[in-house]
């Protein structure tokens, strides 16, 4: 018996050991869920895609973060990242990737790479995805932290992403993680029928709303307000 519960108690200790963050994961995807049950009047959504759950449990948001911060990374709250910019709160990643509605085998664009966290996200989700981030230190810092942790499937590259990528067009999905002035007209163009974006639309830092675009299959779109968010904002190459 005392030989039963010491075994018990070891398996407890080696799952720590191989994984130390894996509780404050798990608190994260409860803070997840009970803000999803909290916003489902507007977001449509009681609860996400078990899907999508697995995936913000699989990805380790810690790898994502500064040096030194590693202990905050599964508070759900934004972070600084540098250059001015910051990694999502997991609420928002988990929801974003939720409206897309992703099947394993879809093609999906983001815009705004920034430490890479929604693109690994996405990764778990989707078959391929194309990422797009300005600030070009941050594209290359993302794009071998993603290779590092074996996404093959996540191709980042530097540029303004108001653009799209044409040369990969169309997406099952497209994915914008920083606040427009408006809907960047190239990005619909790029989107398949029957297809989703999910984009942060508003005044420059102050609230804007998470709009969902659908196109039907005869390429007419039509736009719902998911919720209230604050993104920082999307930025134009002036070059
Ligand atoms: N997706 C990130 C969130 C990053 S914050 C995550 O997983 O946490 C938004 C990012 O968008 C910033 O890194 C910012 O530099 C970038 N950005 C802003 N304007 C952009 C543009 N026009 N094209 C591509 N990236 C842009």
């Amino acid at each position: 018996m005392l030989f039963g519960v010491l075994l018990a108690a070891g398996s407890i200790m080696t799952a720590e050991a191989q994984d130390p963050y894996a509780m404050q994961r798990k608190a994260m995807l409860d803070d997840i869920a009970t803000l999803t049950r909290e916003t489902r009047f507007e977001t449509g959504r009681a609860a996400l895609s078990e899907r999508v759950m697995a995936a913000m449990n699989k990805v380790s948001r810690h790898r994502f973060v500064l040096p030194g911060e590693e202990h905050y990374a599964y508070d759900n709250r934004p972070l600084p990242i540098g250059h001015g910019q910051t990694i999502s709160q997991p609420f928002i990643v988990a929801l974003m990737s939720d409206l897309l509605d992703l099947k394993a085998g879809d093609k999906v664009l983001e815009i705004g790479t920034g430490c890479g966290y929604q693109a690994a996200v996405l990764g778990e989700l989707a078959r391929e995805v194309y990422t797009i981030e300005i600030v070009a230190p941050l594209a290359k810092e993302a794009s071998a932290r993603l290779a590092a942790l074996g996404y093959r499937n996540v191709i980042v590259r530097s540029g303004d992403g108001y653009l799209g990528w044409p040369e990969q067009a169309p997406f099952d999905a497209i994915m914008v993680t920083a606040g427009a002035l408006e809907v960047p007209p190239a990005l619909v163009q790029q989107l398949k029928p029957g297809g989703k974006l999910v984009i942060p639309v508003g005044p420059r830092w102050s609230g804007q709303e998470l709009l969902v675009i659908e196109k039907d299959a005869g390429g007419r779109t039509s736009t719902r307000k998911a919720l209230a968010v604050r993104f920082v904002p999307l930025i134009r190459d002036k070059r």
